[in-house]
């Protein structure tokens, strides 16, 4: 099909969780739809993969869009044949020019073989979408050093947003019908067992928790006193983690410990790790513990809104204009204090 010359048509690709509902990556998603079409003088369309897209639909009901779903038992699972099947007749039942998903694992794995499906484009990492008449994507490069934007005539053009980069839909719910789209089953390979997760007090990476706590190598080295006080760091840190919902990172020094064979908190892996060689959440707020600041770690705190940080050493990398507060202190005592404050309350 030839796109040039069509007047915009976009469609947010959304899908549920276990429990039915939308994901707040794919509401994310289409707050970024609505805004864009609103901009583009635009139509929106919402497609839903789903096994069950009542309730996922019934959350779009004020969204006054054209709702789509594919649906059936085999769709409702994440397995590339089926997602990449879903999509694909999604975007061809909308003659969709700009698609817009969720750069979650489910979206991400299919996404750019159904762009080619479609002999369409794929950007990914997609942090906010500009431009007045035309669209404007913005990403970062080099490991979020580079901010650039990024325009394209091809379509269609796929566009994956990173979670957390906008706010999520939030509209009354009403009992609407999506449209459904007949999808006829591709050959599958792959079945779906079901689904193995930790417990959510195993599981100390929260994407969405409003505050990252960061456990430097400072918590396994030598105290005023010239002991090593690593399991009374370990349950410090846990039970403040576990108190208060937050997310659990690490500098790179502390992970890297384990292998070094020397006393290592046992919660923490190489996927806890911020920075240049590790990740870069996005949290209204962050507070660092035990760690020095550097750049290579603290490169990873550029999506968080406001930075504190404890440390022995008043000439660390945080108090040198990398956090917004920074406590000189001991973060045993300190941290011991706030669990006791936490009990209480
Ligand atoms: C190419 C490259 C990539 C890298 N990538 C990363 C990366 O992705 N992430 C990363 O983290 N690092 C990375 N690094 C390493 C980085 O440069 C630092 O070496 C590392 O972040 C230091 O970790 P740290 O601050 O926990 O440890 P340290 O530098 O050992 O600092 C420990 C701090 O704890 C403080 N402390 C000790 N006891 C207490 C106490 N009781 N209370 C309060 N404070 C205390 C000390 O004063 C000290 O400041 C990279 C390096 C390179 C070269």
């Amino acid at each position: 099909m030839d796109w040039n010359g069509m007047m915009e048509s976009i469609l947010v690709l959304t899908h549920t969780d276990e429990s039915s509902a939308l994901t707040k990556a794919s509401l994310e998603a289409v707050t970024a739809g609505r805004e864009l079409a609103a901009r583009l003088g635009a139509s929106l369309c919402i497609g839903i993969l789903s096994a069950d897209p009542a309730s996922g639909a019934s959350a779009l009901a004020t969204a006054g869009v054209r709702l789509l779903a594919v649906t059936g038992y085999a769709f409702g699972q994440a397995r590339y044949a089926t997602d990449a099947a879903a999509c694909e007749a999604l975007c061809r039942a909308t003659y969709a020019t700009i698609v817009l998903a969720p750069e979650c694992s489910r979206i991400a794995r299919v996404a750019a073989g159904v762009a080619h499906r479609l002999s369409g484009v794929i950007d990914t990492h997609i942090t906010s979408l500009g431009g007045s008449n035309t669209l404007e994507a913005t990403r970062w490069f080099y490991r979020q050093r580079i901010e650039g934007t990024v325009t394209r005539e091809s379509r269609p053009w796929f566009l994956l947003l990173d979670a957390g980069t906008q706010i999520a839909f939030a509209g009354e719910t009403a009992a609407v019908n999506p449209e459904l789209i007949d999808v006829p089953l591709p050959a599958v390979r792959t079945t779906v067992t079901g689904f193995r997760s930790p417990e959510s007090d195993v599981q100390t990476i929260r994407p969405d928790a409003r505050l990252l706590f960061v456990a430097g190598a400072g918590w396994t080295k030598k105290q005023p006193d010239g002991q090593t006080h690593a399991s009374e760091a370990g349950n410090l840190i846990i039970d403040f983690i576990h108190r208060t919902g937050a997310s659990l990172g690490s500098s790179k020094s502390l992970v890297d410990q384990g292998s070094e064979g020397n006393s290592v908190l046992p919660f923490l892996t190489h996927m806890n790790q911020i920075g240049q060689t590790g990740a870069t959440p996005r949290h209204p707020k962050g507070l660092s513990t035990c760690c020095h600041g550097e750049e290579p770690h603290v490169v990873g705190w550029r999506f968080i809104g406001e930075r504190r940080a404890i440390s022995l050493d008043s000439n660390c990398g945080w108090t040198r204009g990398k956090a917004d507060v920074v406590y000189i202190a001991d973060a045993f005592k300190v941290i011991a204090k706030v669990n006791e404050l936490l009990e209480r309350k």
